[in-house]
């Protein structure tokens, strides 16, 4: 049983907060997305509201284990603090006397917020050491960062051993409470769509969700190792040759089991791998030589679009298409299209972050679904049936 803050008596406590700030900055590092912040303040403000003090910690970027002023979370000290309309106390490190200090003498209305726990090789190493001096800088902890629990780091796992009270923040419970009732009592029919460019990625996603959905619809890069494995010829479309008996296998076990593994029956080709190149729309038996398959085709952005439009659940995982070129984002603009169309007639609409996250917002229409995982990584592994490292950890 997963407890969550709302639980928890904050009231004059210090709550080390393991948030996910790793947020996108342009070169200037100036935060071209703050989504992953405001999506923490729920967590943040139940703690402040009630007298207690967020301790929060992250990790931006990957600056390896060593001091890096380019992942520097300073920025992020100031948007929070714009946000949030609070004194933001932003700690010179995340360990060490000095920020043991700013913890103590930290009162009631303030938050801290800690530099990259990743300057130190000891959060990603789920050092011993490590955790023990993070357990200083807190009575309580909290994880709200959904986004990094598949990882088993210092911060996700190893320090909330050290803690008598654990518990979960909102986004995290939010995050649970969608993907865990999709898998368990989805409404039917529930359907997944499943793209991105590899199949090799997708394979243990596949395998559990065929145990579980209606039916899975294929596209993206991944589509065409299926069509291979289906006997086509597929020009020089992305291809993974090792994983074609993969693919071979999981068509097969589909069959067994009576769930439609559904194989996209039309293509957008194209003479090159380019927004400018040569395009022809195709039947899958008909890809011509040298041409390569780009985004889905009409008649099946149909056909996917109705099932997906009459399914109860439907959880969604990488692009139909190369998406960031405009002339290949149509079958994914679609599905995203058909998912708030679906959410609109009642059904239970989850985007399971990363491409695909980043395609719907693109589109204007993540406010049309029922939930945006906020990790990509972690939601993938979730469905597979995976425990995440850092939910166990607050399973006490
Ligand atoms: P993934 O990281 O595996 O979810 O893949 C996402 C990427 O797949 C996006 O950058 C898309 O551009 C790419 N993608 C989707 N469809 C195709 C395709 N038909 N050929 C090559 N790349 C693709």
């Amino acid at each position: 049983m997963i407890r969550s803050i709302t639980d928890v008596d904050v009231r004059g406590k210090k709550i080390l907060t393991r948030v996910d700030f790793n947020v996108p900055q342009d070169d200037e590092r100036r935060i071209t997305d703050d989504t992953r912040i405001s999506e923490s303040l729920p967590t943040i403000e139940s703690i402040v509201s009630r007298g207690g003090i967020p301790v929060l910690m992250s990790h931006l970027g990957r600056p390896n284990g060593k001091r890096n002023e380019k992942y520097s979370l300073n920025p992020v000290a100031e948007r929070l603090a714009d946000l949030t309309h609070k004194e933001v106390l932003f700690a010179p490190d995340c360990i060490g006397k000095e920020v043991e200090d700013l913890v103590r003498s930290a009162a009631p209305n303030q938050i801290i917020l800690l530099e990259n726990l990743r300057f130190h090789a000891g959060e990603e190493g789920n050092d011993s050491a490590f955790c023990k001096q993070l357990r200083m800088l807190g009575d309580v902890y909290c994880n709200d960062a959904f986004g990094t629990a598949h990882r088993a780091h210092s911060s996700t796992s190893g320090v909330a051993a050290l803690f008598d009270t654990v518990c979960a923040g909102l986004l995290m419970l939010k995050e649970l409470q969608y993907l865990g009732s999709a898998l368990e009592k989805p409404q039917r029919p529930f359907i997944s769509v499943l793209g991105g460019s590899k199949i090799s990625g997708k394979i243990e996603v596949i395998s559990s969700l065929l145990g579980k959905c209606d039916a899975i619809l294929i596209g993206g890069g991944m589509m065409y190792t299926f069509l291979k494995a289906m006997g086509k010829e597929i020009g020089t479309s992305l291809v993974e040759e090792d994983r074609i008996d993969t693919a071979k296998t999981l068509l097969d076990s589909a069959r067994a089991l009576g769930v439609n593994l559904a194989v996209p029956a039309d293509a957008v080709v194209a003479d090159a791998f380019s927004n400018d190149a040569q395009t022809q729309i195709v039947d899958v038996d008909h890809i011509p030589q040298n041409w390569m398959g780009m985004d889905i085709g009409p008649s099946t952005v149909e056909t996917y679009s109705s099932m997906i439009a009459n399914a109860g659940t439907v959880v969604w995982n990488g692009p139909m298409g190369v998406f960031e070129m405009p002339n290949f984002s149509h079958g994914t603009r679609a599905i995203a299209s058909a998912m708030a169309e679906s959410t609109r007639k009642g059904a239970i609409t989850i985007i399971g972050g990363g491409d695909s996250a980043a395609a719907i917002s693109q589109f204007g229409l993540s406010t049309s679904v029922t939930h945006v995982s906020t990790g990509g990584g972690a939601s993938l592994e979730y469905l597979e049936g995976k425990t995440l490292p850092g939910v166990a950890a607050l399973n006490k």
